[in-house]
C-alpha cells in the first residue's frame, strides 16, 4: 500500500489511524490535523462539555503520546490540493506529502445564515471545540438567546441553555422539531419537554432579520412579522460536506464525495470516509450520506480492514444519540421511509420507543429513555431481523426471544 495519507483528524480520521495500527499496518501514516488541539470527539460540545467545567483535555480520545507510541505521524497542517497521477497532497504550509493510499475524511462544516447582521460576534455556531469552548464562555444566566433550527444541535444546545437560565427561544421553517430526522411521536414528545422547561419554539417561521446596535445584536425579526429581543443567536441549521478538494481532483461529487461499496472514490488510490462521504450501501439500496459518529468510527474500520488485506462492502447498522434535558434520544437503523410507527412503552412516563416498519418490515427503532429497545433494535437490525408490528406493540413479549 505505501504510506497512507489521512485528511481530516475528526471521528473518522483518528479512528481509521488508530484501526490500521490495529490491525498490524506497518508502514507510515499520516494524520493531517487543521485544529488546533489533538483529535476530539464532537458529541459533547452541545451536551456535557457546553453545561460543565471540564477541560479540553477531556474531549481528546488520546493523549499525544499515544501518536508517538503508535508512530502515527500527527500534521498539524490544511490539505489546498491533490495530484492524484503524482500521488501528492500540498499543504497550506508548502510542504507536500506522497501517498500510497489517500483517505478524505475532511467531514463537514456548519451551513451559515445567509442574511445581513449574520457576521456579527454574537451570532454562533456549534461545530468545533473552539466554538464550543466561547460559546460556554459567553453564555450567563439572564441573557436571551434565539437559537435558529429545532435540529439535534440546536435542541441540545437549547436545553443546556435553559437548564444554564437563559431566555431561549428557539425557531424553525419546518412544521415540528427533528423533522427531517425523527418520527412525529419522537417530536411531539421533545416539543412539549422543551416547553415544559420553559423553551418557547416557534415552528412554520423563519428569522427574516437581525436587528443590532451596531456591534451586537439587540433582536430579529421573524416571517410572520413578529419581533422577538435578543442578546445571542446560535445557529444550527445543518452541515455542508467539505467536498472541494475531492470535487478539484476531479473526483465525482454530488451531496458528498461518492464512493463505492468498499467507500473507494473513482480513483483506486482513494477512499473517502464520514460526513464527508456518499456512499453506496447495499445494505439500503443507492447512497447514503450520514452525519453520526457511528457511520464515521464504522467506516473507518472498513477501510482499514481493506488496507491490510480484508476487503469486504460497508455493512454498518447506522445508530445516533441525542441528549436533551434529561431524556436520552437513540435511533438505531434509518428511520426514513416508513409506512407505519408502532409505539411500545409509556410517551406519559417519558419512556417509550417509536418501531419504524416498511411494508412489514422493521427498518428502525427511536427510542426515548429506552435503552434496552435501541440495544435490541441495534442487534436485531444489523442481523437483518425483524418481528412483527403486532409483536412490537405487545408490552408482554419478550424481545430478546427474537435475538436468536
Ligand atoms: P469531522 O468530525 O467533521 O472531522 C473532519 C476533520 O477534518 C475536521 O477536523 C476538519 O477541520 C478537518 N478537515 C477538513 N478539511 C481539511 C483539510 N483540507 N485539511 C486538513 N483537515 C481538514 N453524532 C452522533 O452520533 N451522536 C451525537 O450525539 C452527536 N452530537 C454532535 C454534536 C455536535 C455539536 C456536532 C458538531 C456533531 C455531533 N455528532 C453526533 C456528529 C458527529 O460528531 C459527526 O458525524 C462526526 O464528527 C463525523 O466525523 P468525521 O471525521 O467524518 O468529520
Amino acid at each position: 500500500t505505501g504510506t497512507v495519507v489521512i485528511i481530516g483528524a475528526g471521528h473518522a480520521g483518528y479512528q481509521l489511524a488508530a484501526s490500521l495500527r490495529q490491525h498490524g499496518f506497518a508502514e507510515r501514516i499520516v494524520l493531517l490535523n487543521d485544529e488546533g488541539h489533538l483529535p476530539y470527539q464532537r458529541p459533547p460540545l452541545s451536551k456535557a462539555y457546553l453545561k460543565g467545567t471540564g477541560g479540553p483535555d477531556s474531549l481528546m480520545f488520546r493523549p499525544e503520546k499515544f501518536y508517538l507510541d503508535q508512530k502515527i505521524d500527527l500534521i498539524s497542517d490544511r490539505a489546498v490540493s491533490i495530484d492524484r497521477a503524482a500521488r501528492k497532497v500540498a499543504l497550506a504550509s508548502g510542504a507536500s506529502l506522497d501517498y500510497g493510499h489517500l483517505v478524505l475524511a475532511t467531514g463537514a462544516r456548519n451551513r451559515l445564515l445567509d442574511i445581513p447582521n449574520a457576521n456579527l460576534d454574537s451570532v454562533r455556531y456549534l461545530r468545533t471545540l473552539d466554538e464550543s469552548q466561547s460559546l460556554r464562555d459567553y453564555i450567563t444566566e439572564g441573557q436571551r438567546v434565539v437559537v435558529i433550527g429545532a435540529g439535534f444541535i440546536g435542541l441540545e444546545f437549547a436545553a443546556t441553555a435553559r437548564a444554564k437560565g437563559l431566555e431561549v427561544d428557539v425557531v424553525e421553517l419546518a412544521t415540528r422539531v427533528m423533522a427531517r430526522a425523527v418520527t412525529s411521536e419522537i417530536s411531539e414528545f421533545f416539543q412539549s419537554r422543551h416547553t415544559a422547561a420553559g423553551i418557547r419554539i416557534h415552528l412554520g417561521v423563519q428569522v427574516t432579520s437581525i436587528e443590532s446596535d451596531g456591534h451586537k445584536v439587540t433582536g430579529v425579526s421573524l416571517s410572520d412579522g413578529r419581533h422577538m429581543k435578543a442578546d445571542l443567536i446560535v445557529v444550527g441549521v445543518g452541515v455542508l460536506p467539505n467536498v472541494e478538494l475531492a470535487a478539484e481532483a476531479g473526483l465525482p461529487v454530488a451531496s458528498g464525495i461518492m464512493v463505492d461499496e468498499h467507500l473507494l472514490t473513482a480513483d483506486p488510490n482513494i477512499s473517502a470516509i464520514g460526513d464527508c462521504a456518499l456512499f453506496a450501501s447495499p445494505r439500503f439500496g443507492g447512497s447514503l450520506r450520514l452525519e453520526s459518529v457511528q457511520n464515521a468510527t464504522d467506516h473507518a474500520r472498513c477501510v482499514a480492514a481493506r488496507l491490510t488485506g480484508d476487503a469486504k462492502p460497508y455493512d454498518g447498522l447506522p445508530w445516533f444519540w441525542s441528549d436533551q434535558g434529561p431524556d436520552k434520544l437513540q435511533i438505531a437503523g434509518l428511520t426514513t421511509g416508513y409506512d407505519r410507527v408502532v409505539v411500545r412503552g409509556d410517551q406519559a412516563k417519558a419512556a417509550f420507543s417509536a418501531f419504524c416498519y416498511r411494508g412489514g418490515q422493521l427498518v428502525g427503532i427511536e427510542s426515548v429513555n429506552r435503552a434496552g429497545d435501541h440495544m435490541f433494535g441495534r442487534r436485531l437490525l444489523a442481523a437483518h431481523g425483524s418481528i412483527t408490528p403486532e409483536q412490537a406493540a405487545d408490552a408482554s413479549f419478550d424481545l430478546k426471544s427474537a435475538l436468536t
